[in-house]
C-alpha cells in the first residue's frame, strides 16, 4: 500500500515537474536569441528547459504559446503575470521577456511570476502587429462592451485603422482565449504588457503616485472596448502595467531590473493604503 502510495506521490511530482520537450525547449532558444539586446545563455537555456503549455495555448498557425513561471519565496508573495509581443512588430518587447525570464531563474524571487514572452508567434514570424487572421489581440478581449463598442469604435475613432481591427466576434483569437486561460489559470494580482514605440509606463490600477522610474515617464494612455486594460482593471479590478518601450532598447538592461522592482513595490502593497504608504515612504 505504502509503495502505491509513494508511486502515485512520484508520478504527481514528476508531472509537475516535467521538465519542456525538445521541440518546445528549441523554440524557445532559437526564438527568443534573435531579439536584441543583453542576454546570458546559460540562465536563457535554463528557463527555456523549463517552459510549459498551457492546454490548447496555440497560435491561428498552431505554435504553441509557451511560458515560464518560478514560484516567489516571500510568504506574503504576489502573482505576476506578464505577456510580451501581443503586438507581433514590437521586436524590443521580446527582448524584455526574455531578460525577465533570464532574470528570474537566476534569483529566488519574492513574486511569483509568469513570463508569456511571445503571445503572437504568428505575428512576430510575419512582422505584423496584428495575427495571422489579420486580427489585433489587444481589442479583441470579451470585455463587457465588445458587442456594443468594439467595431463602431474602430471605425470612428481608429477610422478603421486595419492594424487594430478588434475582429468579428468577441475573444475570437487562439492568442486572445490564451491569455483568457492564463489570467484563469493563474489568478493575477497584477498584469503586466510590453509594448513600443510610446516611452510610456501606463498604470490601469489604484489612483496612486507611482515611484519614479527615469527610463520611461508615467502617463496614462487610456483603454479601448476589447483592450486587456479595460477587461482586467475596470472589470475585473485587477491591475495592468503597460510598459510602452521606446524604439532602441536601454543600453544595459539596469532599468529593467529597476522596473521589476517598481512592480514588486506596486504589488506588494495593498491597495487601498497605498496612497499613504507612497506620500510618507519609511
Ligand atoms: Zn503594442
Amino acid at each position: 500500500m505504502k509503495f502505491f502510495l509513494f508511486l502515485i506521490l512520484f508520478l504527481f511530482q514528476n508531472v509537475h515537474a516535467a521538465p519542456a520537450s525538445e521541440a518546445l525547449r528549441e523554440q524557445c532558444l532559437n526564438g527568443l536569441k534573435q531579439f536584441k539586446g543583453e542576454s546570458d545563455l546559460k540562465n536563457l537555456t535554463q528557463a527555456c528547459s523549463q517552459v510549459q503549455v498551457l492546454d490548447g495555448c496555440q497560435s491561428v498557425e498552431k505554435v504553441p504559446i509557451y511560458h515560464y513561471e518560478k514560484k516567489g519565496v516571500h510568504k506574503s508573495q504576489q502573482r505576476i503575470l506578464v505577456f510580451s509581443l501581443i503586438h507581433g512588430d514590437e521586436f524590443p518587447a521580446g527582448s524584455v521577456g526574455r531578460f525577465w525570464m533570464e532574470r528570474v531563474v537566476s534569483i529566488e524571487p519574492r513574486n511569483t511570476w509568469r513570463i508569456v514572452p511571445v503571445l503572437n508567434p504568428d505575428g512576430l514570424k510575419l512582422k505584423t502587429r496584428t495575427n495571422a487572421n489579420k486580427i489585433d489581440i489587444n481589442r479583441n478581449f470579451p470585455t463587457k462592451d465588445w458587442v456594443e463598442k468594439a467595431q463602431a469604435y474602430w471605425k470612428k475613432d481608429s477610422q478603421s485603422n486595419p492594424r487594430r481591427f478588434p475582429g468579428f466576434n468577441a475573444a475570437s483569437e487562439p492568442e486572445t482565449q490564451c491569455a483568457v486561460k492564463h489570467i484563469e489559470d493563474f489568478k493575477p494580482d497584477m498584469i503586466v504588457s510590453i509594448h513600443t514605440p510610446l516611452k510610456v509606463l501606463d498604470f490601469d490600477g489604484p489612483s496612486v503616485k507611482p515611484p519614479k522610474f527615469e527610463y520611461l515617464p508615467w502617463k496614462s494612455l487610456g483603454h479601448y472596448p476589447g483592450s486587456l486594460g479595460r477587461y482586467m482593471w475596470f472589470e475585473r479590478k485587477v491591475p495592468v502595467l503597460t510598459m510602452e518601450l521606446k524604439e532602441d532598447l536601454p543600453s544595459t538592461n539596469q532599468p529593467l531590473v529597476q522596473l521589476q522592482d517598481i512592480i514588486g513595490f506596486l504589488v506588494s502593497l495593498e491597495f487601498g493604503k497605498q496612497k499613504s504608504a507612497i506620500s510618507n515612504p519609511k
